[in-house]
């Protein structure tokens, strides 16, 4: 069993797509195993996305993602981080295949809705960042 971080970005709570991005997390059989909303400050964003910076993109995706509260999740079940990717899509929304979030509800490449871990290393790390072992109902 392995777990993931999924994050609900600013765009999708602000247009209130809350309910219908946990709806499609339990129609697929992943088990939501912590759920927490923050707002994150600018350096926290910027430790999160770490891995990004030096890219074009860096200062604008950290903005983004403290522009309004975040709702942050562990997901658990087999093959969780590929799961939850295949449920998200691609990065860029135009690219996404039919029936992913993306595809059906982001704007624009930035403001797509979700993040998804992207590695086992990625998601341990991800998850500390919003979530100590107590609060994760494993
Ligand atoms: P995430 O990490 O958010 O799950 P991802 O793994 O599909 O998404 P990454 O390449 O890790 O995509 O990019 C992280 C985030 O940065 C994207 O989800 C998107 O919000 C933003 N982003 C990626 N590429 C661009 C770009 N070319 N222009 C603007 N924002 C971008
Ligand atoms: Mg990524």
């Amino acid at each position: 069993m392995i777990q993931t971080l999924a994050i609900i970005k600013p765009d999708g709570v602000k247009r209130g797509l809350i309910g219908d991005v946990i709806k499609r997390i339990e129609e697929h059989g992943l088990r939501i195993v912590a759920m927490r909303m923050m707002l994150l400050s600018k350096e926290r964003a910027e430790f999160f996305y770490a891995a990004h910076r030096g890219r074009k993109f860096y200062d604008s995706l950290t903005s983004f993602m403290c522009s309004g509260p975040c709702l942050a999740m562990v997901l658990m079940g087999e093959n969780a981080i590929g799961r939850w990717r295949e449920l998200m899509g691609e990065t860029d929304c135009t690219q996404a295949a039919e029936g992913t979030i993306r595809r059906d509800f982001a704007t624009d490449i930035q403001k797509n809705v979700v993040h998804g871990s992207d590695s086992e290393a990625a998601a341990i790390f991800e998850i500390s960042c919003f979530f100590n072992r107590f609060e994760i109902s494993a």
